[in-house]
C-alpha cells in the first residue's frame, strides 16, 4: 500500500515530523491524513484494499475525492460490498478519480457508470470559456448524481466550468 502519508503514521494513527510538517506547509491535508488512516484500517483485513495507492484525499463540502491508481478504481468498480466497505468509513459521498488524469477522463469519473457522450469547451456569453459535458440518456428525478455538486469538484479540483447537458433534453 501507498499513501500519502508514511504507513507507519497511517497504522498508528499518528504523524511522524516530516508529515507534520507537511501538513503545515499545506502540503497535505486533513483529509489526506484521514483518508491514509481509514484505508491503513480497512487494509489489515482486507487484502486488496492493502495492495492500493492512494494519492490524495480532497474534501468539498463534505464530499471526498479520493484519487487512486487506475487499477485500485477498477478493482473497487468490479466489487459492490469493496465500495461500501470504503463508502462506510466517510462522513459523506465518495468520489473516485484517477491521479495523473487528464480534465476529461476527471469529468468521466465523477459521471461514472453513467456515459459521457462529449466534453468540449465551449464558449459562454461574456466572453468565459466554459466545459460542456453532455451526459447519455435523459435526467430524471432519480438521477443519482447531484448536479451542482460535480459542477463544485470540477470547480474546485481542475479550475473548470462546467456545464452539465443531457442528450434528451427533454424529459
Ligand atoms: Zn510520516
Amino acid at each position: 500500500m501507498k499513501l500519502p502519508i508514511c504507513l507507519f503514521d497511517a497504522k498508528n494513527s499518528l504523524l511522524c515530523p516530516q508529515c507534520e510538517k507537511k501538513v503545515e506547509d499545506g502540503k497535505l491535508t486533513k483529509a489526506d491524513v484521514n483518508a491514509s488512516i481509514i484505508l491503513a484500517r480497512l487494509a489489515k483485513t482486507n487484502q486488496e484494499i492493502d495492495d492500493f495507492t492512494l494519492y490524495s484525499c480532497k474534501e468539498f463540502e463534505g464530499n471526498f475525492v479520493l484519487s487512486l491508481s487506475k487499477n485500485d478504481i477498477l478493482t473497487i468498480r468490479r466489487s459492490r460490498v469493496l465500495y461500501r466497505l470504503l463508502q462506510e468509513q466517510f462522513q459523506g459521498k465518495i468520489w473516485l478519480v484517477e491521479a495523473e488524469e487528464n480534465d476529461k477522463k476527471f469529468i468521466e469519473d465523477m459521471f461514472f457508470p453513467t456515459k459521457v457522450l462529449s466534453i468540449n469547451s465551449v464558449w459562454a456569453p461574456g466572453g468565459i470559456q466554459k466545459t460542456k459535458a453532455v451526459i447519455s440518456g435523459k435526467w430524471t428525478p432519480r438521477f443519482p448524481i447531484n448536479m451542482e455538486t460535480v459542477i463544485q469538484i470540477v470547480k474546485n479540483a481542475r479550475n473548470l466550468d462546467i456545464e452539465i447537458e443531457f442528450e434528451n433534453k427533454r424529459a
